[in-house]
């Protein structure tokens, strides 16, 4: 029985990088014989094993052959006689596929290291094929190790694109996209996943409505200020949705499957974008009837239930900065303004005023007018 360090922890030390998880690969035991170590058997699908004592993952050599579409369809095969090479030879890229022995020889048979030099993230085999989901751990990858210069090699792109037309990232349950998507939004420059994606036409099949050169470039640019804000999954995800029409981004949110939270700010952005795009706050505020921007603006802070769910509101100006920052300065200015005056209303002192019911609510309302007004008012002069 031998056992190799593999995949990232090998590739994260040669990049000199902080290796943070472990995975080990046994070659020539079998189940057994674990089991009789100490190991537990994690998994029902792969004979994969956690250490009694580190709990790190131990997997057996295995091959994988393709049976049907999508991730579910492979047929495992683990025996003793498997090789380390033919384990690392089912891997999907080259600079995932290497194995440090416990004397601390490498193995490379498929040029990881070459790779790595050159800064290439290139499949192993042309059973990359077998697995869409490769597509978003390459372009994953892609996104992570952007900031030292790595690239898609042309071959994998061109392989991407081909598995793309034959329709493969159709098959992909939405659970795993969104797993890639939620990881993919906090590596190093998140922008290059997508632009990965759209690259080799899994965009169109994704997130379609992202597609479009204007919708496209204005998404990576949120992102990216939002992730130098060191905004949430929900912050970070939302951005993305920042051009999208209301209907429309809100119905891909949800096929996408992503949590509530990212879902309802995703929501929130696409309504209060065109709204403040629209918003004339510089205009005198005297007639507060329907559309005064007053009226507006409480509306939308009605909307995001500012007073519920302050902290998502917070989330919401965070991505309205990092959207609307730079055009639409003195709208954001008017919304946080508003939001502030809105704020301090002690329904106490209304109730000490005799009301109650739907009374109160309404003299709650009026007074929120009235004061987003009076600072709309003031800071015109
Ligand atoms: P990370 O630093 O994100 O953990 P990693 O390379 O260790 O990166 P894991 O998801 O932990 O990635 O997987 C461990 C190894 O298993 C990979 O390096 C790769 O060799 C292999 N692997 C994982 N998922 C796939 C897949 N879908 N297809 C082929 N090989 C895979
Ligand atoms: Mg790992």
């Amino acid at each position: 029985m031998q056992t190799y360090l593999v995949g990232g922890a090998v590739r994260d030390e040669l990049l000199g990088l902080n290796v943070k998880d472990r995975d080990w690969v046994v070659v020539g035991a079998t189940p057994e014989q674990m089991l009789a170590l100490g190991f537990t058997q994690v998994g029902s699908d792969f004979p994969v094993f956690l250490h009694p004592k580190t709990h790190e993952e131990y997997a057996l050599a295995r091959t994988e052959r393709k049976q049907g579409h999508g991730y579910h369809g492979f047929s495992v095969y683990s025996a003793p006689d498997v090789t380390l090479e033919e384990d690392l030879l089912r891997r999907d890229l080259t600079i995932n596929a290497m194995a440090r022995s416990e004397q601390g020889d490498l193995s490379d048979p498929f040029d990881g290291r070459k790779d790595l030099e050159a800064r290439e993230l290139r499949h192993v085999s042309l059973a990359f094929k077998e697995d869409p989901l490769r597509i978003l751990r390459t372009a994953r990858f892609a996104a992570r190790f952007q900031p030292l210069g790595f690239r898609v090699s042309a071959e994998t792109m061109e392989l991407m694109r081909s598995m793309v037309a034959e329709g493969e990232v159709g098959h992909l349950v939405p659970e795993r996209v969104w797993q890639e998507i939620q990881r993919a939004l906090h590596e190093n420059a998140p922008g290059t996943f997508f632009q990965v994606l759209r690259d080799c036409g899994a965009l169109d099949v994704l997130i379609p409505e992202l597609s479009p050169e204007a919708h496209f470039s204005a998404a990576i640019n949120a992102l990216q200020r939002i992730h130098a804000r060191n905004g949430s999954t929900a912050e970070r995800f939302a951005s993305l949705f920042c051009t999208l029409d209301e209907p429309g981004g809100t119905a891909r949110a949800k096929a996408l499957k992503a949590p509530n939270d990212c879902q309802q700010l995703a929501r929130l952005t696409m309504i209060f974008i065109p709204t403040l795009q629209q918003l004339k706050p510089l205009q005198p505020d005297t007639r507060v009837g329907a559309g005064s921007p007053s009226n507006t603006l409480l509306a939308l802070l009605e909307k995001a239930d500012l007073w519920r769910r302050p902290e998502r509101f917070e989330g919401l100006i965070n991505v309205l900065e990092c959207t609307l920052g730079t055009t639409n300065r003195l709208q954001l200015e008017a919304l946080n303004n508003a939001a502030k005056a809105a704020s301090g209303i002690d329904p106490k002192m209304l109730m000490d005023q005799g009301f109650s019911g739907k009374e109160l609510g309404d003299a709650i309302r009026r007074e929120r007018l009235a004061r987003i007004s009076q600072a709309l008012c003031s800071s015109l002069s």
